[in-house]
């Protein structure tokens, strides 16, 4: 769980043994990646998160080449710029996202964009899913309070979605279990402390073009609208319920 202390207990164990602390680092990534548990460490050894599913597993609402362009080149270079920018800083790093991006704005341009590009995205491929689900439960029951529908939920989403400006993500947070939908510019998140709209990312859709361009071109709209075909409600449900 505390993947830090653990290594830090672990390396003095082994520093007092004359063990090597090089070797030990890899042993201590225990890859998860809630905002709790994401850090591995404060390292810099974040991995590219694997992805749950083949690239060509949610066409046609998002094809193949996307797909592995948007991980295999896109996930990937924030996984590598993110390990970068925390290598350079000098000062401390929070070695969970909760604590880094509550504290983003003290932070490098680096480790904002592409730490915020490393958590956004491991959340977006994990709240997808071939062949997608229905909302049920207490998810369910908080957007019919919130929204007064699934439909008019989905409405006011797109609405965020479409009319955010340029490249981002919109969002549906949760506050104390209270909801709310909004947008970030770039790769900022609802956990920054730079963010508009600021609470637990429940679920998140990335407007960026790259994750749309090569099959949707211009119309966002259309991507947003087959977006929803693939939902995993299962993971959504779940995020909302660990907040
Ligand atoms: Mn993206």
């Amino acid at each position: 769980m505390d993947n830090r202390r653990e290594f830090i207990k672990k390396s003095s164990l082994l520093a007092l043994a004359g063990v090597s602390m090089g070797s030990i680092v890899s042993s201590c990534q225990a890859n998860t990646s809630s905002e709790n548990t994401a850090g591995n460490n404060a390292a810099g050894n974040y991995e590219l998160p694997k992805l749950p599913y083949s690239f060509d597993a949610l066409a046609p609402h998002i094809d193949a080449t996307t797909m592995e362009i948007h991980h295999g080149k896109h996930h990937a270079g924030y996984t590598k710029k993110f390990n970068a920018a925390i290598n350079e800083t000098t000062g401390s790093v929070a070695d969970n996202f909760k604590d880094l991006f509550a504290n983003v704005s003290n932070m490098s341009a680096g480790i904002r964009n592409n730490g915020g590009g490393y958590y956004n995205h491991d959340m977006f491929w994990k709240i997808m899913k071939p062949g997608g689900s229905e909302p049920s439960g207490e998810i369910l029951e908080a957007i019919n309070s919130t929204f007064e529908s699934v439909d008019n939920f989905k409405t006011l989403f797109k609405a965020a979605a479409k009319g955010r400006f340029g490249s981002g993500w919109a969002w549906l947070v949760t506050n104390n279990g209270k909801l709310s939908i909004g947008s970030t510019p770039n790769q900022d998140n609802p956990l920054m402390d730079v963010s508009e709209i600021k609470g637990h990312p429940v679920m998140g859709i990335d407007v960026w073009e790259h994750a749309y361009y090569l099959n949707y071109q211009n119309k966002r709209g259309d991507y947003i609208d087959a977006w929803w075909n693939i939902l995993n409600w299962e993971e959504i449900a779940k995020r909302y319920k660990e907040a």
